[in-house]
């Protein structure tokens, strides 16, 4: 099987490529964003639940954000792989994602990550807020929270994968097709 983490922060471009790598790779996508979102449009509890950090720019629990994605990866009957798009967010969910996959006899692939400065998210993430809708993109100080928390607690998830030799950064700036194609040169050498 072919496991993907795609990395990255908020409006780094993450959702954008998944789309492309599960077209030409035929991977299972999970984004764990889209999953709450879903869920909150829903009005299940979950989302209920989900909304009142997402609204923050707070992650949700790991507790809750572990089952969710455990059990969706579950539900796949004879999956080719999966690109895991923003998850795992911290080193917990970064070590239950390796015991899921262990206990299914397989592992993460590698982890690519898309690496932009932080002025350029900004500026993303607000042109994002205004073509999605999406509240957590339209507010300055709720981005600025988002950005905040990435750089606390997701950013030890790079050196989760560097110990493990899985981590390869690419450029998240420039054309979408060359940044795929850089994506697809990792995947392939792999
Ligand atoms: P995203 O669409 O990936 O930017 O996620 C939107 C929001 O959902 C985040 O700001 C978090 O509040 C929540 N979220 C998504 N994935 C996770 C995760 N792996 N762990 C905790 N919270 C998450």
């Amino acid at each position: 099987m072919l496991n993907i983490v795609l990395f990255g922060p908020p409006g780094a471009g993450k959702g954008t490529q998944s789309a492309k790598l599960i077209e030409k790779y035929h991977l299972v996508h999970l984004s764990t964003g889209d999953i709450f979102r879903a869920n909150i449009k829903g009005g299940t509890e979950l989302g209920l639940l989900a909304k009142s950090f997402i609204d923050q720019g707070k992650l949700v629990p790991d507790e809750v954000t572990i089952g969710m994605l455990a059990s969706e990866v579950n539900k796949q009957a004879d999956p080719k792989g999966f690109i895991f798009d923003g998850f795992p967010r911290t080193s917990a969910q970064a070590k239950a994602l390796d015991d899921l996959l262990q206990s299914k006899g397989t592992s993460i692939s590698l982890m690519l990550a898309l690496e932009v400065e932080e002025e350029e998210l900004r500026k993303r993430l607000l042109i994002r807020g205004k073509d999605s809708g999406r509240a957590d993109d339209q507010n300055p100080d709720i981005i600025q929270n988002r950005i905040d928390v990435y750089n606390a607690e997701t950013m030890p998830v790079k050196d989760y994968y560097l110990g493990q030799n899985k981590y390869k950064g690419i450029p998240g700036i420039g054309e979408i097709e060359t940044i795929f194609n850089a994506l697809c040169a990792e995947i392939d050498h792999a």
